[in-house]
């Protein structure tokens, strides 16, 4: 049944604040279940399951589909469009607090969602961070965030630092509003992400990695020197000469810097801070 009227039937107006536009395309939903390549013996994990329609096409594709969504309402409507498939298991909760390494042990899975625009960027981080994590990833977003995961050096961000430190993003497609209901007020993409079982670059520690890019992106359009010693409270001089170590213009921006120049970065504050720790 439409989408539309199947929500106007149960009395469920869709609610902006969990991001809920719903797929109504046919075609739209054929494309994200195709670009997922899931094979039978897959396990996919489908954050914000909400009607469901998504979900069948998963189900008739894998061995087992966890579908995880935070709205009760839509749980009688979930649990009466995949009456058919046991191999579902709806799981009523709040994705980012639930703790995917209990939730999925340690076989491998894939992860395919329509996204709540609102929390894409701590959705993206909540599945990074798993331990065990997702073999791929093919998600939906908006369209503006796809091609910041899939930025190169000159347009770089936090977010295609991390999505790239992580995985290897791509586009697969694009949808117009009209594939949705109600109609988003933005475009959307598909984009698929397959994650590294070890990251692309040589860091001491993931986490002073990130503490490093999220220091030099912590001041918009400033050159590195200055954004390095407000953020990692160095002198400029300091800022300014663990740069030139790591082969990079201290008057560089952010935005311009390659994975491998912010491991370069990481290395060398990781030895100089050690160093400073020895004395
Ligand atoms: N998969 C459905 C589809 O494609 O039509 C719904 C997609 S809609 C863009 C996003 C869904 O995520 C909504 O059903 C919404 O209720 C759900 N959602 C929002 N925040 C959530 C959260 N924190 N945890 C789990 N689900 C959430």
């Amino acid at each position: 049944m439409h989408v539309k009227y199947l929500l106007e039937k149960m009395g469920i107006q869709p609610k902006k604040s969990l991001g809920q536009n719903f797929l109504q395309d046919p075609n739209a939903l054929e494309k994200i279940a195709n670009a997922a390549h899931i094979a039978p013996t897959d396990t996919v994990l489908e954050i914000g399951a909400g009607t469901g329609a998504l979900t069948v096409k998963l189900a008739q594709r894998a061995a087992q589909v966890i579908a995880v969504e935070i709205d009760e309402r839509l749980l009688p409507i979930l649990h009466s469009q995949l009456r058919d498939f046991p191999n579902v298991r709806i799981h009523h909760a709040d994705i980012l607090r639930v703790d995917l390494d209990a939730l999925l042990g340690t076989q491998p899975y894939l992860v395919v969602a329509n996204l709540p625009y609102y929390i894409t960027s701590k959705i993206l981080r909540h599945l990074f961070e798993a331990r065990n994590k997702a073999r791929r990833l093919i998600l939906t977003v908006q369209q503006e965030v796809a091609e910041r995961l899939v930025a190169a050096p000159g347009e770089m961000s936090l977010l295609s630092v991390s999505a790239q430190f992580y995985g290897k993003p791509q586009i697969v497609a694009r949808l117009s509003p009209a594939a949705f209901y109600p109609r988003p007020e933005v475009s959307s993409a598909v984009v698929r992400i397959d994650l590294h079982s070890k990251p692309p670059v040589d860091v001491p520690d993931e986490e002073l990695f990130f503490h490093v890019v999220s220091a030099g992106f912590g001041q918009k359009r400033k050159q590195l020197k200055n954004s390095l010693s407000r953020g990692l409270a160095l002198s400029h001089a300091a800022a300014a000469d663990l740069l030139v170590r790591a082969g990079i213009d201290p008057t560089r921006r952010a935005e311009t810097l390659t994975l491998e120049e912010w491991a370069a970065i990481t290395r060398l504050f990781a030895a100089q801070d050690a160093r400073l720790f020895v004395q």
